[in-house]
């Protein structure tokens, strides 16, 4: 069983992310400022922290960096309002496992939570099957969150990354739009808008003609 911190000031959110992990099995404590997490994640009882980044005390990106800097190395999500880049690409660089901007629903968090766990499970030199996904000479690397075509690294925003991996997820399977705003973007989007068809051109112009073809008034799919 694995026991989650959840570093998070807002009582309703806390609970509310609480209530979901322990329905599924895993045990929970909840910080609601910089010190307390910190003495928590450090005990070494806990298996992975949901990390809020505006918190009382210590600002969460740099609490992340002492927890890292002391030898934390159990799997961060970061659970966050803040959805500039800048602080993505901060908290991926000062060592997040992950990063989920607010609103969100439970059971995305669910699912990546598993996948990070899984992660840290699993071995850490060579390939992985939990790791890195593959289809045809184009790898995926969930762990590093890089995109390789034919050993090139090619660079993903967080947004095109999570669609690459949805689309890697079911190769071959036709994915509608609703299904792609749903995995990639939550509840977090205005009903009818293009932003599917926006990131899915962004994602075509990096991974090559072809990959992902359109099926006429259906959606999307991944050619394997
Ligand atoms: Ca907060």
């Amino acid at each position: 069983m694995t026991h989650v911190l959840i570093v998070e000031d807002e009582s309703r959110i806390a609970s509310f992310i609480e209530k979901g992990l322990r329905s599924n099995g895993f045990t929970t404590t909840i910080a609601d400022n910089s010190d307390d997490a910190a003495a928590i994640a450090l005990d070494g009882q806990v298996g992975l922290i949901v990390l809020d980044l505006g918190i009382p005390g210590q600002d969460g990106l740099s609490l992340l960096a002492d927890l890292r800097g002391q030898g934390c190395n159990v799997p961060i999500i970061i659970l966050t309002a803040r959805d500039d880049l800048q602080d993505k690409v901060e908290g991926f660089e000062l060592g997040a496992d992950d990063y989920m901007t607010k609103p969100f629903r439970f059971e995305e968090l669910l699912v990546r939570l598993r996948a990070r766990l899984r992660t840290a499970t699993a071995p850490r030199n060579g390939h992985s099957t939990d790791t890195i996904l593959q289809v045809g000479n184009i790898l995926l690397d969930l762990r590093t969150r890089c995109l390789q075509i034919e050993g090139e690294n090619i660079d993903l925003s967080a947004r095109e990354f999570t669609l690459a991996e949805t689309f890697f997820r079911h190769p071959n399977q036709v994915m509608s739009r609703e299904q792609l705003l749903d995995h990639v973007w939550g509840y977090d989007y205005a009903p009818g808008s293009n932003v599917v068809d926006v990131y899915v051109g962004y994602l075509r112009k990096k991974l090559g003609d072809g990959v992902i073809e359109t099926v006429r008034s259906m959606g999307y799919r991944l050619r394997p």
